[in-house]
């Protein structure tokens, strides 16, 4: 059976990659950071695979913390193939950059390490859009693409965007001195929507929830390159062995969405709630982010919208990406079954 260690696994996104790893028949190692998140990944996957008895499943626990070195050695060991989701993703943003940054590429340097001294032939790191689009302006009418890289000191590129293309930029770098008998591949994608496995429901389906809980009088006009987290776990187990995708950086999105039109998804769905669609002036929101810290990261990207090929993801993992609206629809009754809304 190939053995898998995905790290970060009480994630919103890895626990879908684990789930689906363990459908396609593969054995999993599963990091954590601290023993008490394996029970819930456990419960988690269990109740999604319909297993309700004690029958055991190939998933295993091992404990890794990105800032330290303690235990990746080991935690790769028999490993086929490195599966490195673990990244900080917080809502909101730090004071010092350092605290994404310094994770993010140490914690990625420790993995593709481990696995280059554990003889690992094969490697899928999530990186993200942000190691994308956080740069000048490309030809006008023209989509990202693969080859366009987000540029650290950009000023739309806030410390998760540097900490993503930084740590993508380390990893490249690494495969191509040290891992050249490892076949590398990054999946990246946009905005992951779409419902979570358990009651830890990330950061990205807080852009929902926020909504749901109309805790905002307008809207800024900001967007997402939205893609269902169900596509991006896919995207990921389908990588594994397809030699097409070795060496290569895959963008997985479906559609961007601004803001206001995902709010008027939801206003649509549910007349009941006051859910904001007005879009607050420019000029009030640059206001705002005088005094506050998460209005003032958002004021780089007003007005800007991102258009993302996915015709890689299509062409070499036959993604047939779910559209936003319904991944939309499903985050919100996800939200509002499990009382988050
Ligand atoms: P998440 O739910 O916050 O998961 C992040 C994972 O990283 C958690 O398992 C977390 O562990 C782990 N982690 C954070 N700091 C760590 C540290 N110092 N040591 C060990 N583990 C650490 O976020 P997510 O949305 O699933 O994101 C997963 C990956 O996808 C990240 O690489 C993120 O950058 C990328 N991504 C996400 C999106 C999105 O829209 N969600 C889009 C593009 C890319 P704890 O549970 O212990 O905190």
């Amino acid at each position: 059976m190939t053995k898998v260690l995905v790290t970060g696994a009480s994630g919103y996104i890895a626990k879908h990659i684990v789930l689906q790893l363990l459908q396609a028949g593969y054995e999993v190692r599963a990091s954590v950071r601290s023993p008490d998140r394996a029970d819930q990944i456990l419960r988690a996957v269990k109740s999604h695979l319909n297993i309700t008895t004690d029958a055991a499943l190939p998933l295993t626990f091992v404990e890794l913390d990105l800032n330290r070195d303690k235990g990746w050695a080991a935690a790769l060991q028999d490993i086929d193939v490195l599966m490195h989701t673990a990244s900080p993703f917080p809502i909101d943003t730090p004071v010092d950059d350092e605290e994404l940054i310094r994770p993010a590429v140490d914690g990625t340097r420790r993995a593709l390490g481990a696995a280059v001294e554990n003889g690992v032939k094969r490697i899928v790191l999530t990186s993200s859009t942000a190691a994308v689009v956080y740069r000048a302006p490309i030809e006008a009418g023209l989509p990202f693409d693969e080859s366009h890289w987000s540029v650290p000191h950009h000023p739309a590129c806030n410390a998760y965007g540097k900490s993503k293309t930084l740590a993508e930029m380390a990893a490249w770098e690494f495969v191509e001195t040290h891992a050249t008998g490892c076949d590398f591949t990054t999946i990246n994608p946009g905005l992951a929507i779409g419902p979570a496995l358990d009651d830890r429901i990330g950061t990205s389906l807080q852009v929902v929830q926020r909504l749901l809980l109309a805790k905002d009088p307008a809207l800024p006009k900001i967007g997402f390159a939205c893609v269902d987290v169900r596509d991006v776990a896919a995207a990921h187990v389908r990588a594994i062995d397809r030699p097409a995708t070795f060496g290569k950086r895959i963008l997985a999105v479906s559609e961007f969405v601004w803001f206001h039109e995902l709010a008027t998804i939801l206003s649509t769905a549910y007349p009941d709630r006051r859910i904001p669609t007005r879009l607050a002036p420019a000029w009030m929101i640059k206001s705002l982010a005088l005094f506050n810290r998460r209005v003032r990261a958002v004021v780089p990207n007003l007005g800007v919208e991102f258009n993302i090929s996915n015709q890689r993801a299509i062409d070499l993992l036959g993604i047939n990406f779910l559209e936003p609206e319904k991944s939309i629809l499903e985050s919100a009754r996800f939200l509002i079954e499990h009382d988050f809304a």
